[in-house]
């Protein structure tokens, strides 16, 4: 096994949830820790935004750690279907709900 399918198989174990929206490998993106050891090397879907295959947490979207993953996985298959409405370098804008959560603008 490689260092990628390694890292691919704890990231998977950790976070998928077979019953919740998206791939395993989109939750994976989405993963809100870049905390944790593996976030930089997490498997990405294939065209991921940049500001997601930068791996570097200062090019997040302010807010996108408090995303629901349901609603981060949404606004990351906008994006690689070019729906967002904002720029590719800047990803999808989370914006709090009165309630104090984040959701992404369509
Ligand atoms: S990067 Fe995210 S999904 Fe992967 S092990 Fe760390 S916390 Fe879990």
């Amino acid at each position: 096994m490689t260092r990628g399918q390694t890292i691919a198989a704890y990231c998977r174990g950790c976070i998928a949830d077979p019953a919740a929206p998206g791939t395993w490998r989109e939750q994976v993106a989405v993963c809100s820790a870049p905390s944790c050891e593996l976030w930089k090397w997490r498997p990405l879907p294939a065209h991921a935004p940049a500001w997601l295959r930068s791996r570097d947490p200062a090019d997040l979207p302010a807010g996108w750690a408090r995303l629901h993953q349901e609603v981060a996985v949404r606004g990351l298959r906008a994006k690689i279907a070019g729906k967002a409405a904002n720029t590719p370098e800047t990803g999808p804008s989370p914006t709090p709900s009165a309630a104090g959560n984040a959701e992404v603008r369509p």
